[in-house]
């Protein structure tokens, strides 16, 4: 149930539903995603479906990782922000394609299991702290990359800031139960928003506990 046919399996899904990057399909046919589940939950583990982690937040579904990791790694960034490291999944699948990854969570217990799971895996690229993610993480700043995965109704104006010339911030905008994948590229002090599909995220929510 959890064994490398099932992964490829997943993979080969991924790939009928039009993930084309072949770094990214490796990748996943990599990282073994019941590591970032609860143990009751491990045979569904490979299923493309987000499924639950405990204090009301999910791992994103395999199909919606994939598709966002496409986006943020299109123009090459060696240098990735994610605000909302949950299971610790998608940084994770970041850490094998990009040379460092910074993640932020709020909620303490999550990021101690994620680095519990990076540090298994030996994953030694990623550096996680405990912080309220809608000021970004200022110390690195900039970044080629930001990836939000929870859904926010504004885009946090420290996002925009923290982004280097050319980055691409990546997050799910609008309301609590529905919101649009929008991609924002900085161009000098400009900024040009693309919106793409609609996603469902939990809610990107202010402090931290
Ligand atoms: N990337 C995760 C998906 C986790 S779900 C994975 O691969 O598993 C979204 C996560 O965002 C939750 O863990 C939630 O606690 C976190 N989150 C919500 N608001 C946040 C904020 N302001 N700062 C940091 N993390 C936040």
């Amino acid at each position: 149930m959890t064994s490398q046919r099932t992964r490829d399996r997943l993979v080969m899904r991924l790939r009928d539903e039009g993930i084309r990057d072949r770094d990214v399909l490796d990748v996943m046919r990599n990282i073994p995603r019941h590591l970032f589940v609860d143990e009751a939950l491990a045979s569904r583990a490979y299923e493309d479906t987000a499924l639950p982690i405990g204090y009301n937040q999910t791992i994103s579904q395999p199909y919606i990782v994939a598709a966002m990791t496409e986006l943020v790694i299109a123009n090459r960034p060696a240098k990735i922000l994610e605000v909302g490291t949950g299971s610790g999944y998608q940084a994770a699948v970041l850490s094998g394609l990009v040379d460092k990854i910074y993640t932020v969570e709020r909620i303490a217990p999550l990021l101690t299991l994620a680095r519990q799971r990076f540090r298994r895996l030996g994953l030694r690229n990623i550096r996680a702290i405990h912080s309220d993610g809608t000021v970004g993480w200022p110390d690195f700043a900039p970044y080629d990359a930001i990836i939000v995965t929870a859904g926010s109704e504004h885009i946090p104006d420290a996002l925009l800031h923290q982004l280097a010339p050319n980055g691409r911030l990546i997050i799910p905008v609008g309301r609590r139960d529905r919101q649009r994948l929008t991609m924002v590229t900085r161009k000098g002090d400009a900024f040009e928003q693309e919106d793409l599909d609609p996603v469902t995220f939990v809610p990107l929510l202010r402090g931290q506990t």
